[in-house]
C-alpha cells in the first residue's frame, strides 16, 4: 500500500491532568488530525519507559497505564485505549535499520501516549505503538535510532515523541501560571533556535550547554524523546510550534510539528 509521507511530531506533554482539562494546548492538539493525513498507526517515542534495549508494545490491546500518583480520582477514571498491532510491531521491527527492536507484548500504554493522543484522535480507532528509551544510549545514539524511524514516515506511521524540552519537577511551582523560570525560558529559547536552525549537533550535545541543562533536564528522559522528532526533520521539511509556553515555572510545553 502506497502512502503519503507523514508528518512527526513532538508533543511536551507536561501533566497528566491535560487529559481531563480544556485548555490552549488541548485545543491545539484538537486542531493537529486536520493537517495530517490519516495514520495505518501512532508510534509514540515516550519519556515514561525506560528499558534495556529499545523496546516496542506489540499487544493487540495494551493495557492503558496510569502510571502516576496522587492525583484526582477522577484522572483515573479517563479512558483512553486504542488497539495495539502486532503485525505493525512487526512491521517496525522488519523496516527499522540500524537498531534492535525488540517486541514486548506486556507493555501497556502510558499517559505520555493517551493523554495527547484523547485530543488529537478522541475516537480510538487508529492502532497505537509504544517505543522505549534505551536507558544505556547516549543522546547521539538516541538522535541515530529517531532518523532511522524516518522510513516509518513511508509507511503511513505516524511517529510522535512525547516529553518536554525543560522538565525540573524538583524546582517546579503549584501554579500552572507563574512566572516562568529565567532558566526555563534560556534553555526553551535556545532549543527553539537549534531546532529552527536544524542544528542537530548542538541540540545532541545539550549537556555540554553546563548548568542550564542540569536546571532544564536534571534526568534526560523527557529532553531525548524531542531528539526523535528533530531526527526525523528532512531536507526540504518544515519545522512548526504548534504550542508554546512553560508552566509552572519549569516545564515547557513546547511542541512542533515536521511536515
Ligand atoms: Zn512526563
Amino acid at each position: 500500500m502506497s502512502h503519503d509521507r507523514m508528518p512527526a511530531l513532538f508533543i511536551g506533554h507536561g501533566s497528566p491532568m491535560n487529559a481531563l482539562h480544556k485548555n490552549e494546548f488541548t485545543a491545539a492538539l484538537g486542531k493537529l488530525s486536520s493537517a495530517i493525513p490519516e495514520p495505518e498507526a501512532i508510534l509514540v517515542v515516550t519519556a515514561h519507559w525506560l528499558t534495556q534495549g529499545t523496546r516496542i508494545t506489540s499487544s493487540k490491546n495494551p493495557e492503558q497505564i496510569y502510571d502516576f500518583y496522587g492525583f484526582p480520582e477522577e484522572l483515573y477514571a479517563v479512558k483512553y485505549q486504542p488497539p495495539g498491532s502486532p503485525d505493525i510491531a512487526a512491521m517496525i521491527k522488519r523496516s527499522v535499520n540500524g537498531v534492535t527492536i525488540t517486541a514486548d507484548e506486556d507493555r501497556g500504554i502510558d499517559h505520555a501516549a493517551w493523554a495527547v493522543l484523547k485530543h488529537i484522535y478522541p475516537d480510538e480507532k487508529i492502532p497505537v505503538l509504544e517505543l522505549s528509551l534505551d536507558m544505556n544510549a547516549s543522546p547521539d545514539i538516541h538522535y541515530r535510532i529517531g532518523r532511522s524511524l524516518s522510513v516509518l514516515r513511508d509507511k503511513g506511521i505516524l511517529v510522535v515523541g512525547s516529553g518536554n524540552i525543560v522538565h525540573n519537577l524538583q524546582v517546579m511551582e503549584y501554579y500552572e501560571g507563574v512566572e516562568p523560570h529565567d532558566r526555563a525560558v534560556e534553555f526553551d529559547e535556545r532549543v527553539k533556535k537549534y531546532l529552527l536552525e536544524d542544528n542537530h549537533t548542538e541540540l545532541v550535545e545539550y549537556e555540554k550547554w553546563g548548568n542550564i541543562s542540569r536546571y532544564a533536564a536534571p534526568t534526560d528522559e523527557h529532553y531525548i524523546p524531542m531528539l526523535y522528532s528533530a531526527a526525523l526533520k528532512e531536507d526540504g521539511d518544515s519545522l512548526e510550534f504548534v504550542y508554546e509556553s512553560i508552566l509552572h515555572g519549569s516545564i515547557s510545553m513546547r511542541s512542533f510539528i515536521i511536515r
